[in-house]
């Protein structure tokens, strides 16, 4: 080994939520973690994202992945209880419910429709919504506008504030030892004598197995050991307002009132390649459902707006896979990395660390994905 070679139980590459969630849970399996981050200039939705801890509605078509969204939030709260223990860090996990709130008569059949097929899918007594007229949402939600048409309420939603989420990993991570290196844009993975080799700049990194969670990169990342993990960007543009007086008890789909006081309003989904603009027009839509929703929010200043990209795959599912050529090489991939961090540090990692892969992430393989298969427009 020379001066630039160093080795650990697992490299972790993308330092991320879904990064740095399985690598605090890799830690928490008494293994050595080094986590190689990619430069400041790589898209990183885990930086501009919505923060929502999100199960309702989510899974449709894939009853499996409503599961798995349920069990992160039901193991949320442990999640949060040790990342504060470890570190000090609140990360302002509040699970009263969420609403997502309907302004059509068309798009509230819709919703109930597809929350129908959810309830008698997921089979959970717990895994519950409610349907509820303007007048009962109203009761949840005061400052809610005429406009509405109605709601869907369930108790199994929250938030959290996502950049703590993000400094608490980080911090719990430095303190249980993990080599975290930024700036360390991996190029090149080889396996050799069932050791991978993880070449970033000058330096190469060994160790018998290697996580991909580079968000955009982890398609390309996970080519070089023989792993097929489509992903690809779908645009979301957020703004925040100025702090106004608490006036929103729960989260909704699309407004949000953060710890701080802060209204966080979004999001858009558009599929637009690698373009991370804020759109003028995208944003005027957005405030417009907003102040239809909650018309006290038209006197809000808006302080300040951002656009991200979601790390999606085909079908909008995550992706799980060990590579079969490249045994002890694993892709790690969704687009909830906030609601999904707790499944990534119980289960996730677990699963890294022995091997064994469970049954609750049977139905996420890459492997079900072809480069013909079709691409299926996002929505929750
Ligand atoms: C607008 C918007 C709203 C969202 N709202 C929610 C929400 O409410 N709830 C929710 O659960 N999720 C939400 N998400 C999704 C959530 O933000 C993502 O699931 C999550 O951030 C993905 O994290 P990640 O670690 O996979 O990706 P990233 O944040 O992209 O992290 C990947 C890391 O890999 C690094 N990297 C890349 N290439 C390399 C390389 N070659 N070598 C080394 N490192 C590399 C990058 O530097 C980066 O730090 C939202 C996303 C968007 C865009």
């Amino acid at each position: 080994m020379n001066n630039n070679t160093h080795s650990s139980d697992v490299i972790v590459i993308g330092g991320g939520l879904v990064g740095s969630s399985v690598a605090y849970g890799l830690l928490r399996q008494g293994l050595s973690v080094t986590v190689l981050d990619g430069a400041d200039d790589t898209i990183r939705p885990s930086r501009g994202n919505f923060g929502l801890v999100w199960v309702q509605g989510k899974g449709h078509g894939m009853a499996d992945y409503a599961r798995w969204s349920f069990g992160s939030a039901r193991q949320w709260p442990a999640l949060r209880d040790e990342l504060q223990a470890q570190t000090g860090i609140d990360v302002e996990l509040m699970q009263p419910g969420g609403l997502h709130i309907c302004l059509s008569e068309e798009e509230m059949s819709q919703r109930v429709a597809k929350l129908q097929w959810l309830e008698s899918e997921v089979g959970d007594p717990g895994y519950r919504t409610t349907v509820l007229s303007r007048d009962e949402a109203a009761q949840h939600l005061p400052g809610l506008g005429p406009e509405v048409a109605g709601a869907t309420y369930s108790a199994m939603d929250g938030h959290c504030n996502p950049l703590k989420l993000l400094r608490a990993l980080y911090s719990a991570n430095i303190a249980n030892g993990a080599r975290i290196h930024n700036r360390m844009q991996v190029s090149a993975i080889r396996q050799e004598g069932g050791i991978f080799h993880v070449s970033a700049g000058a330096h190469v990194w060994q160790a018998p197995r290697i996580v991909i969670a580079a968000g955009h990169a982890t398609q390309q990342l996970s080519a070089m050991v023989g792993m097929f993990v489509p992903v690809r960007p779908n645009k979301g543009q957020v703004f925040i307002t100025e702090r106004v007086q608490p006036f929103l008890p729960h989260p909704t789909n699309y407004v949000r009132q953060t710890d701080e006081g802060t209204v966080q309003i979004g999001d858009s989904m558009e599929e637009l390649g690698f373009d991370d603009m804020v759109r003028v027009p995208v944003n005027a839509r957005i405030a417009a459902r907003a102040v239809k929703c909650f018309p006290a929010l038209a006197n809000a200043r808006v302080v300040r707006t951002w656009a991200a990209l979601r790390v999606m795959s085909p079908d909008g599912f995550p992706m799980y896979q060990e590579s079969e050529s490249h045994p002890g090489a694993f892709a790690v991939t969704c687009h909830s990395g906030v609601t999904l961090a707790a499944q990534h540090v119980f289960c996730i990692a677990p699963w890294v660390a022995t091997g064994l892969r469970p049954a609750a992430i049977e139905a996420f393989p890459a492997t079900r994905f072809t480069p013909e298969t079709e691409v299926k427009p996002y929505g929750i």
